[in-house]
């Protein structure tokens, strides 16, 4: 038995010129030999999580898997927390087994005084063979607070406290070393196909997020080079009217996401009805996000439209958020 440690590079492992492998963070982490199991590391490689892709995480979710299969009592992932929301969340829909799979980094460089990477680290280790967090999917553990992927947010650019949860909470700390799971999400249905790299490719999704006074001249022509479309409306899910025609004809090309540009909070669905609303644009053959944040729901529809999954089935899936 064991706890699998992929690194994926990211602030945790930065020391200026050189990166940091797990050998060399583990090392620098007071506990971790503690742990009731030992770690086992495996460095896929050392970015920036900006360069991230979801086929590289998908190859991760594969290794883990193996991990898993071999014994072990779950996974932790180090990374960069640029994109950690958005990596988790793509792990949450395909992880299949009941083991925790863990993602965690730092906010502070190792270099810098108070780094919290190694506390992170102990903690997603100590999360990773809690018995207390199967069954939960994937989780970002970070400043001894542990967030459902489907729910958490980098909401801050330099705070050690930038991961929070603005729609639930956390689904738990650590207090004293110890996992306490304060509340537990039952698990949604994932997206059970396999989604190819070529098939990723292909599946181009555009993120629109919508200003005031837009005039709405990036989406021309959108249908003819994207498969999908993400917009982040103002408030509960609104546009200006001059943008609802242009959405609408969207929408019978292609899959078209309403969210929220707000940062917590869902769409809505039935209040508004001018011109733009949010009911308006249902209307015309838009999706509504629910809770779902735009970087999430652009995830999830690249993974649903890259697994070959029709209208009905990308209905069904963002309907899970409402
Ligand atoms: N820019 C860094 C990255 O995401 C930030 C971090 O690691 O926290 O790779």
């Amino acid at each position: 038995m064991s706890v699998a440690l992929f690194t994926l590079g990211g602030t945790i492992s930065v020391t200026g010129g050189a990166r940091l492998t797990g050998a060399d963070l583990t090392a620098a982490v007071p506990g971790l030999a503690d742990l009731p199991v030992p770690l086992e590391i495996q460095d896929v490689e050392a970015m920036p999580s900006a360069n991230l892709t979801l086929a590289k995480m998908l190859d991760v979710v594969d290794a883990a898997s193996k991990a898993i299969s071999n014994g072990a009592t779950g996974i932790v992932v180090t990374q960069g927390t640029d994109t950690l929301e958005e990596t988790a969340f793509l792990v949450d829909q395909v992880w299949p087994h009941s083991q925790p799979f863990v993602l965690t980094g730092a906010m502070r460089n190792p270099t810098l005084a108070g780094p919290d990477g190694p506390a992170n680290l102990l903690a997603a280790a100590r999360v990773a063979c809690s018995p207390a967090a199967r069954d939960l999917g994937a989780v970002v553990v970070f400043n001894d607070q542990i967030h459902a992927a489907r729910w958490v947010r980098k909401t801050h650019s330099t705070s050690t406290a930038t991961f929070a949860s603005p729609n639930a909470g956390p689904i738990g700390q650590l207090v004293e070393g110890q996992v306490r799971i304060l509340a537990r999400p039952s698990r949604q249905d994932g997206v059970p196909g396999r989604a190819e790299p070529s098939d990723l490719e292909a599946a181009r999704v555009a993120l629109y997020t919508v200003t005031l006074d837009d005039d709405g001249v990036l989406l021309a022509g959108l249908a003819d080079t994207h498969q999908g479309l993400i917009v982040a409306g103002y408030g509960v899910g609104h546009v200006p009217a001059v943008l609802a025609p242009v959405l609408g004809e969207l929408a019978e090309r292609i899959p078209v996401v309403l969210t929220s540009r707000t940062g917590s909070g869902s769409v809505l669905r039935n209040t508004y009805r001018s011109p733009g609303s949010e009911s308006d644009l249902l209307a015309r053959g838009l999706i509504a996000g629910g809770f779902l944040d735009p970087y999430k729901a652009r995830v999830l529809l690249r993974l649903l439209l890259a697994t070959g999954e029709g209208r009905d089935e990308i209905n069904a899936a963002f309907a899970q958020h409402h």
